[in-house]
């Protein structure tokens, strides 16, 4: 496949960021950001930009896509959780790396959208799921890695009791509207070791699943 020049830039940018992760990059390379944003954005979808996607919610910004799936650390053996599908983006950056992905998003419209574009990309090994990720993935005890790309002024408590033995979350931490704490959480027997990442801003996560319009 050969780099469109927007994408060899975007590349570019992150490298001169400082994303060295020669496994991060390849993922993103291998993901055509244009699928993922609404027609209206489509020419700029290669810009190092969040981007609106709808519902009032933001497809991340590609740098902090790229640090929060460095942080991750995740390898091929990983079963990895993300709550907060959005646009799918993520998910599909984290399925280029991972064994598989769980992803939980609360608007059913917009799991559907992720839906549709995984199978466009023929990433087979993406399981979503329309619920409030607050509440985990119940049938599924422990993952390797978990990622939030939501806010919250705490990290739910399941999720946290979700993570396997020398598993490792990356969330941002704090209130919505606000500047967040990019955390990194790695679980070492019952010890868990935090890692503070840097400032980020990003939409909140939301108990409970939206009245009418949202479905
Ligand atoms: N990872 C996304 C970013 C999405 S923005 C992407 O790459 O595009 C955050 C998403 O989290 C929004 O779509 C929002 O609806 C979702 N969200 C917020 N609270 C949630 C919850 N409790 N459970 C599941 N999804 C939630």
């Amino acid at each position: 496949m050969t780099k469109s020049p927007e994408l060899t830039q975007l590349l570019d940018e992150l490298r001169d960021a400082g994303i060295t992760d020669k496994r991060v990059l390849h993922a993103i390379e291998r993901v055509p950001r244009e699928l993922f944003v609404p027609a209206a954005f489509r020419e700029r979808a290669y810009e190092n930009v969040a981007l609106p996607i709808g519902h009032s919610q933001t497809i991340s910004q590609p740098y902090i896509v790229a640090v929060m799936t460095a942080a991750l650390d995740v390898s091929d053996r990983h079963i990895v959780l993300e709550i907060g599908t959005g646009s799918g983006y993520q998910s599909a950056v984290l399925a280029r790396l991972a064994r598989r992905v769980f992803t939980v998003e609360r608007h059913s419209a917009m799991v559907k959208v992720a839906e549709d574009r995984f199978k466009q990309m023929r990433l087979h090994n993406v399981t979503t799921r329309f619920g409030d990720g607050t509440k985990g993935w119940p049938e599924q005890p422990t993952f390797d890695r978990i990622m939030i790309t939501a806010a919250a002024a705490t990290i739910p408590d399941a999720l946290i009791e979700s993570l396997a033995d020398d598993g490792v979350l990356v969330a941002p931490v704090g209130e919505a509207k606000k500047d967040q704490t990019l955390m990194r959480i790695q679980r070492s027997g019952e010890t868990f070791t935090t890692e503070d990442l840097g400032i980020v801003r990003f939409v909140p996560l939301v108990a409970g699943l939206p009245r009418s319009a949202g479905r």
